[in-house]
């Protein structure tokens, strides 16, 4: 039904020397993945050399941020053109630390959404309640607020993911249980057909991130409303990364 996507959140990590051996080490062990799709987001000074180490391999490229202009007077940015041009195909949009470090808010983030859509790029919206919001029982309401926000002014005929990721679980090593995520991807889901009618809904796929790992990503990877993983910490390592990703 809804194939599988597991992604990798590089972040700010890897020289290129350093990507390029990360990558070699990712085509030698996924082996038998024609099933799932697998993504991997490196820093931006690392895409063109890793689009060309990723020739004839199907492990798909993406950019983890992106600015929603196409050019110009932007010091520090970068254009959905500029990620296209080296081959990504995808684009990690209001990743906690960017909310949370970096101030984005929802109306920015729609604006990168939107045009990342318009660009041919497959947006992935992270969103996720930080842990006094889950403490006040305020988790479904953040969430709404997000996905409503983040996906305004798409149609059901626009390709995107969602990410659900609970900020208190990202890089800290506590991991939503599956049952804790699941509960929140099938609420993401109801968001979803209300939003883009039932059809679209089950057809969007909802991954889930916060300290995924080869041990855990099993439990979670077989809800059924939980169709991939972000990875972060774990997607450093080609070992770590291609167990998760080949975790059945
Ligand atoms: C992330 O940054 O998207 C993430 C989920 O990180 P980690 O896997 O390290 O918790």
């Amino acid at each position: 039904m809804r194939r599988l996507l597991i992604a990798g959140n590089w972040k700010m990590n890897k020289t290129v020397p350093e990507a390029i051996e990360l990558v070699r080490g990712l085509k030698e062990r996924l082996k038998c993945v024609e099933d799932r799709d697998v993504l991997i987001c490196p820093p931006f000074t690392a895409l063109y050399p890793v689009s060309k180490e990723l020739e004839g391999s199907q492990i798909l490229l993406g950019g983890q941020n992106m600015f929603y202009e196409e050019k110009g007077a932007f010091t520090g940015e970068i254009s959905p053109l500029m990620l296209k041009d080296v081959g990504c195909s995808f684009v990690i949009l209001g990743h906690s630390e960017r909310r949370h470090i970096f101030g984005e808010d929802d109306k920015l983030i729609n604006k990168k959404v939107i045009s990342a859509v318009k660009h041919g790029l497959i947006p992935i919206l992270c969103v996720g309640e930080r842990i006094e919001e889950r403490e006040e029982g305020r988790t479904e309401e953040v969430i709404e607020k997000q996905v409503r926000e983040g996906l305004k002014g798409l149609s059901s005929k626009d390709e995107f993911v969602i990410a659900y990721e609970p900020v208190w679980a990202i890089g800290t090593g506590k991991t939503a249980t599956p049952e804790m995520a699941q509960e929140v991807h099938s609420f993401i889901r109801e968001i979803l057909k209300e939003l883009f009618g039932e059809e679209k809904a089950g057809r969007v796929r909802v991954l889930y991130g916060g300290s995924v790992k080869p041990e855990n990503a099993k439990g979670l990877l077989e809800m059924p409303d939980i169709d991939g993983a972000l990875v972060g910490g774990a997607s450093l390592k080609a070992e770590s990364f291609s167990a998760i990703v080949q975790f059945d």
